[in-house]
């Protein structure tokens, strides 16, 4: 595994003398996240997309409390990864309960 971490710095601290500030010095709890990401990505890892048009469904059975979307743990697996299907999570709900507060 250290051969691993090895590699990653040296990809990812390779001096850039011509850009001295933008060089980002990876410390060893930024290795160990980036390798927690790599080693808790799945076979079955779904892509925002279908995230994205899971979403609804899955909104819909968090505020119902209702039955539990077959790809729910697939989906909640990608949430915790991607800030962005994150975002979209977030936006969904606030839209949702715009709509609620008008009815
Ligand atoms: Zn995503």
């Amino acid at each position: 595994m250290s051969s691993v971490i090895d590699t990653i710095r040296r990809l990812l601290e390779r001096p850039a003398q011509s850009e001295p500030g933008v060089v980002v010095p990876l410390d060893d709890p930024s290795i160990d996240r980036l390798l927690h990401l790599l080693c808790d990505t799945r076979d079955d890892e779904l892509s925002c997309d279908e995230v994205f048009i899971r979403l609804d469904e899955y909104v819909d059975c968090l505020i119902s409390h209702g039955q539990v979307v077959e790809s729910q743990p697939l989906i909640e697996h990608h949430l915790g990864l991607c800030a962005d299907c994150r975002d979209e999570l977030r936006a969904l709900q606030r839209a949702l309960a715009r709509a609620a507060a008008d009815d």
